[in-house]
């Protein structure tokens, strides 16, 4: 057996380095930027008002209550000097938030803090300073200000940012396709009859769907019988269409795992025994340079090594630069036990944050068939070797949200 840290690090090293792209901004989102990218215009590209009101000089305000001449309104998107609004002194434009700042006036009031007195005059309330609920051009972002440097993932701020100075076509790491097949005569397709030994597919959907949510294209590359032309054939149409490829079954130490005799013929592959429980078979190598994660058939075991071994190196892939999910201390209510077998131990937890503490209980059954629990999971506690952590103790725990 060796150690996870030994399977990880040779898995990530074999992996291909991310291929850099150009996309339109609606597709970019949850990937990462290749490059920085800075701003070609002002945010915002001029002085605006933030509130509903009078644009004023502030001078005017000395001594407040005082009663201003109207002069005009200024609406967003007009433009007051082509509508030859100017404010001068002993008057104030009634203005709309976002609208422009007509010239003249160096302040605003808030719409609340005046007083209609009609003919034409308003009555300003309260005394304010230059620049009162005036926002400047460039104060969110300047011309040339560096918007997001080179390996920020893209969520939805920072599309709405990409938007707002201009920018249609980002640079970032190209998306991933990554095929999944499942292999076993005895995985029954769609909802009918079991026959007797048959059960249904689990982990095709298991892994199609870890593979969307880490925002990678998922391609459902279907079952294949324990067959070896048939799962070469899979393997081999699948690489030439996938960034990567998992399998899950066929590559433990039984009669009919033909994915080991097959990838070890057409692939250059490394059969790996890896001191954890669950998925502690593994395999992983290179199929005409696309790298295959051979994972082991357990439901709960092929989620877990997809969650140690392959997504981490896919985000590796994706041009991620942080690879693994949050680790937190947690304490461990009604204990999770184990024996000693020298492997570390992944229990499925369920995370709670109680007076600001993180708490985990066990998600259920801890066998690597219990999928139902591996479900209701939303934490890996990491129990070393020995005995199993104690009601109240504290454990470490991969968030796996
Ligand atoms: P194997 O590695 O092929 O010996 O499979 C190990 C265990 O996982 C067996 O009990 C298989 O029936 C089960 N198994 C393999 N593939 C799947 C799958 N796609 N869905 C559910 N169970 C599976
Ligand atoms: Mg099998």
């Amino acid at each position: 057996m060796i150690p996870l840290t030994e399977a990880r690090a040779y898995i990530i090293e074999r992996c291909p380095a991310p291929v850099p792209i150009q996309v339109d901004l609606t597709d970019a989102r949850g990937l990462v930027l290749a490059a920085s990218v800075s701003s070609p215009e002002d945010v915002p590209p001029f002085a605006n008002t933030a509130m509903d009101g009078f644009a004023l000089r502030a001078a005017d305000t000395v001594g407040a209550p005082v009663d201003l001449e109207v002069a005009g309104t200024v609406a967003a998107g007009v433009d007051p000097i082509a509508e030859g609004i100017t404010v001068a002194a002993g008057t104030a434009s009634r203005i709309m938030t976002g609208a422009p700042m007509p010239p003249g006036a160096d302040a605003v009031v808030m719409v609340e803090r005046t007083e209609d007195i009609g003919d034409d005059r308003i009555r300003i309330e309260v005394e304010v300073p230059v620049g009162n609920h005036v926002r400047h051009p460039g104060e969110d972002l300047a011309v040339g200000d560096e918007a997001f440097p080179a390996g920020t993932t893209l969520g939805p701020g920072h599309l709405g940012v990409l938007a707002s100075i201009g920018i249609e076509r980002v640079p970032v790491w190209r998306r991933l396709r990554v095929g999944v097949m499942s292999t076993g005569d005895e995985l029954a397709e769609g909802a009918g009859q079991l026959a007797r030994g048959q059960i249904r597919d689990a982990n095709r959907p298991s892994l199609l769907g870890l593979l969307g949510e880490m925002g990678i294209e998922p391609v459902d590359l279907g079952w294949v019988p324990d067959d070896e032309d048939a799962i070469a054939q899979t393997l081999v149409d699948g690489v030439a269409a996938c960034d990567a490829l998992l399998t899950s079954g066929g590559v433990s130490m039984g009669d009919f795992d033909y994915v080991k005799v097959v990838l070890d013929r057409i692939g250059d592959m490394r059969w790996m025994q890896v001191a954890i429980k669950p998925a502690k078979p593994l395999a992983f190598g290179l199929v005409d340079d696309v790298p295959v994660f051979g994972l082991p058939g357990n439901p709960v075991s092929s989620m877990v090594s997809f969650e140690l071994f392959a997504r981490p190196a896919l985000r590796a892939m994706g041009g991620h630069t942080e690879l693994d999910r949050r680790r937190v201390l947690a304490v461990v209510d009604g204990g999770l036990s184990r024996r000693p077998d020298g492997k570390v131990h992944f229990a499925r937890v369920r995370t709670a944050v109680v007076d600001g503490r993180f708490r985990v209980v066990s998600a259920g059954g801890q066998g690597s068939h219990h999928l139902t629990a591996m479900a209701a999971a939303d934490g890996l506690a990491v129990l070393p070797d020995g005995d199993g952590i104690a009601d109240g103790e504290e454990v470490e725990v991969i968030l796996l949200s």
